[in-house]
C-alpha cells in the first residue's frame, strides 16, 4: 500500500483503496453482472464494459472506518428505511423520508 498524506486527517499514513462512490452502491448492482460502466477510450477509439468501482488511495484505515461507521452505514439502511427513528412515506409523486439527518446522508 502507498504512504502519503490522508486527504481527511491530513496525516502520513498507509493510505487505503478508497472508493470515491461508496462500495455499498455498486455491491447491488454488480453483483448479477447486468449493470456496468461504459468507459471510452479515445486513443483506441473504442468503447468498453466496465465494472470499475473508482478507488484510488485517498483516506487512512481510521478515516475509511470512521466514514463508514459514522455516514455510509447510517446512509444505507435510513435509504432502505431500516434505520430506527427514519419514517418513508409514499407522496403522490415521491417518497417522503422524515427525521432523516441530512448531514450524515
Ligand atoms: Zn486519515
Amino acid at each position: 500500500m502507498k504512504i502519503s498524506t490522508c486527504k481527511l486527517c491530513n496525516e502520513l499514513k498507509e493510505l487505503q483503496r478508497s472508493h470515491v462512490i461508496g462500495k455499498s452502491v455498486f455491491r447491488n448492482m454488480l453483483k448479477n453482472g447486468e449493470h456496468y460502466a461504459i468507459t471510452t477510450s479515445l486513443s483506441e477509439n473504442k468503447i468498453f464494459r466496465s465494472n470499475d468501482q473508482w478507488t484510488t488511495p485517498m483516506l487512512c484505515s481510521d478515516c475509511e472506518q470512521l466514514l463508514n461507521n459514522k455516514y455510509e452505514n447510517y446512509s444505507l439502511w435510513a435509504l432502505r428505511n431500516k434505520q430506527r427513528g427514519v419514517k418513508h412515506r409514499e407522496g403522490p409523486n415521491c417518497l417522503i423520508i422524515s427525521n432523516l439527518n441530512q448531514y450524515r446522508v
